[in-house]
């Protein structure tokens, strides 16, 4: 199978001035495109090529896992921040948040903390994992909750190249930005909705 690079969901400084476009140029064009490349590389001519995106993940290692794994995040990155994102979530992730962890504000401060708590290179998700529980998971480096059996509903990129040029060292800063004005609530209800 030939895996394409997904267009952005957005134009590229349509996140600014929380991620300037700066930022989403390089992680997009640079980051995101080299780990398709290097996916497209690895596999060329091996059977692995004909499985689907989601396939590989959940069967390969190494390098081959950690650019199809990153493939797959950085698409599910750019659809989990939105220009209108952040505020509140209505309907039934409305209710799953609450549910989950009290209320959006306690969600925002647990998700906070573990996209900050994260060491070194990763990514903060929030899941509904296999008994249909809402989780907040720190994932280091490539690694993806399908491998736990849970769905993805959002993810925040922890990597240094996701904040670096906006906001330096402070990964705090980016993940505040992120929650409060960019986090996209109507993808996590699609897909908290899919999952069911
Ligand atoms: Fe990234």
């Amino acid at each position: 199978m030939e895996f394409k690079l997904p267009e952005l969901p957005y134009a590229k400084n349509a996140l600014e001035p929380r991620i300037s476009a700066r930022t989403v140029e390089v992680h997009y064009e640079k980051h995101h495109r080299g780990y398709l490349n290097k996916l497209q590389k690895a596999i060329e001519g091996q059977p692995i090529a004909g499985k689907s995106l989601e396939e590989i993940i959940l069967s390969a290692e190494g390098g081959v896992f950690n650019n199809a794994a990153q493939l797959w995040n950085h698409t599910f990155y750019w659809k989990s921040l939105s220009p209108k994102g952040g505020g509140q979530p209505g309907g039934d992730i409305l209710k799953a948040i609450q549910g989950a962890f009290g209320s959006v504000d306690e969600f925002k401060r647990k998700f906070a903390e573990v996209a900050n708590g994260q060491f070194g290179s990763g990514w903060a998700w929030l899941v509904r994992d296999e008994k249909s529980q809402l989780k907040i998971l720190g994932t280091p480096n490539a690694e993806n909750p399908l491998r736990q059996k849970a769905t993805p509903l959002l993810v925040v990129d922890v990597w240094e190249h996701a904040y670096y040029l906006d906001f330096q060292n402070d990964r705090n800063g980016y993940t505040q930005a992120c929650v409060d004005h960019l986090l996209n609530w109507e993808f996590a209800a699609a897909n908290l909705k899919a999952a069911k």
